[in-house]
């Protein structure tokens, strides 16, 4: 069984970006600026805001933070939205999700401006990965197909599963495997799927994202197939001081020993998320800077 570690993948992504990025300060005077708004204190929000703060220092980037109080209403997002939109000093603009109640993610989202949609959520993004057209591309399936490259995973004619059918991970993920060149045949399976673990067990590429600590089983998997696992799941544990442990939606140590490679969790996919943000900012920094000297 191969292990996919994430971290030797994005060490290489950040590697490359380095060079890009200085590349990039030296002709156009001034760094790829990644603008982040996290509203409220979900603390699991505040740890992905830090984790992408500390990415773009690492690579020189810039960045400003912005910390809104949970009651913050539409209006004031939007204007603030607005304002990054016109900032010719932010390239990528990202609203951190789950936003709290009362907010309308898709107008939010759709608020922003698609050449600064770093996250590859906004509509017209997602339409351009449809019908196959360069666009920004959500950061989490970008970064499983990152992977897959690095390895030389094959995916062409292979029957890859998804579990999971969310905007952010399930349906671009299909989205990007069913592409020319890719040339997966993909299933996309969710909760209401009759017949789950059969169709699983066809698999010879299975993509977790369910958000369901544990549940693919060794009946699920066809030897010599590969997973991969994109979830991330707290369950509690009172040997760890923290008091609980970061899972997965496979049940690792019980699939490892059927299958030909498989991501950890922690240290698979999860990593490749921010290395891609980074990628997609300093790509719409560069596409900025373009038009500006067009
Ligand atoms: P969502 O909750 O938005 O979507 C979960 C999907 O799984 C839904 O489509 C749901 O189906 C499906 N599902 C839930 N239960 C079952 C079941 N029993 N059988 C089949 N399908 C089921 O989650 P996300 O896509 O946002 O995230 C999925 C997982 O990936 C989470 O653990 C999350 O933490 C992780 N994640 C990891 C990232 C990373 O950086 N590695 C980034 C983003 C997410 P239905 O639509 O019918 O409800």
């Amino acid at each position: 069984m191969q292990l996919l570690t994430g971290k030797e993948v994005s060490d290489a992504v950040f590697e490359d970006l380095e060079k890009q990025t200085s590349q990039f300060i030296a002709k156009h005077g001034f760094a790829p600026t990644l603008a982040v708004i996290l509203v409220g204190n979900d603390p699991a929000s505040q740890s992905y805001v830090k984790s992408k703060k500390k990415a773009c220092i690492s690579l020189g980037f810039g960045h400003r933070d912005y910390e809104l109080a949970e009651d913050t209403t539409q209006e004031v997002l939007l204007d603030l939205v607005k304002e990054l939109n016109a900032d010719a000093t932010v390239h990528g603009i990202l609203v951190q999700l789950p936003l709290p109640k009362g907010l309308d993610e898709n107008l939010i989202i759709e608020s922003i401006d698609s050449k600064k949609d770093v996250d590859g959520f906004h509509p017209i993004n997602v339409g351009k990965l449809l019908i196959g057209l360069p666009c920004f591309v959500s950061c989490t399936p970008k970064g499983v197909l990152e992977m897959l490259d690095f390895y030389h995973i094959e995916t062409k004619g292979k029957h890859a599963v998804i579990i999971g059918r969310s905007n952010i991970v399930g349906k671009p993920m299909a989205a990007l495997l069913i592409q020319k060149g890719r040339d997966a045949t993909v299933t996309i399976c969710h909760s209401k799927t009759e017949n789950l673990k059969e169709i699983v067990n066809t698999a010879d590429i299975i993509i977790a994202a369910m958000g369901k600590p544990l549940f693919i089983t060794p009946d699920m998997v066809k030897k010599g197939a590969i997973i991969i696992d994109v979830g991330i799941n707290r369950v509690e544990d009172p040997t760890r001081k923290r008091g609980y442990r970061l899972v997965g939606d496979v049940d690792f140590e019980q699939v490892k020993d059927i299958c030909s490679a498989i991501t950890p969790v922690p240290g698979g996919v999860g990593v490749m998320t921010i290395a891609m943000l980074m990628k997609n900012t300093l790509q719409a920094a560069i596409q900025l800077a373009h038009e500006d000297t067009k």
